[in-house]
């Protein structure tokens, strides 16, 4: 089943939005297999946003990144990568849709309280960027039956 990688960011930790980020992706039925808290450094950020190195921002992008510790986690689901992508929202809180995390949960660029993988080649990179395999666990919760219908899986 697919995976994907999220970060909450300092921006959620700070603001205490662990429990309301968590208890959306519960209630969703994205399924957590592996969640840790851990402090970035400048160097996995510069591999994590390779794209952005370059940009005037990315020192500022850095500065909000090592804050505060984050927390990684690993979600399951069929199109998982797709289905948080969407959760998520647009980059800037103020112009995602309400109803998305960012869309409802804050109003800024960079302090955008969570990181989402977007793509599935992507997700694969990050995850092991952030996960020993050991830290990952590939259960099946008991509800797993009422998350989807036989035919889906
Ligand atoms: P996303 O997080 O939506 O996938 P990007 O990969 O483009 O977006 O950017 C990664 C992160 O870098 C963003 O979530 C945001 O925190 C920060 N960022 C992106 N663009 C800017 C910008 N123009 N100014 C400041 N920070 C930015």
């Amino acid at each position: 089943m697919e995976q994907t990688l999220v970060i909450l960011k300092p921006s959620a930790i700070e603001r205490n939005l662990i429990g309301e980020v968590i208890g959306r992706i519960e209630k969703r039925g994205l399924i957590i297999c592996g969640i840790k808290m851990i402090q970035l450094d400048e160097a996995i950020l510069r591999e994590h946003y390779a794209h952005l190195a370059d940009k005037p921002f990315f020192p500022l992008i850095v500065a909000s990144m090592v804050a505060s510790p984050v927390i990684v986690m690993c979600l399951k689901g069929i199109d998982a990568v797709k289905v948080f992508r969407e959760m998520t929202g647009a980059t800037n809180g103020r112009k995602a849709a309400p109803g998305t995390l960012r869309g409802d949960l804050c109003v800024s660029g960079q302090m955008n309280i969570v990181h989402a993988s977007d793509s599935v080649e992507n997700a694969k990179i990050e995850l092991a960027r952030f996960f020993k395999p050991e830290e990952i666990f590939d259960y099946t919760p008991a509800y797993f039956n009422f998350l989807y219908a036989e035919d889906e899986l």
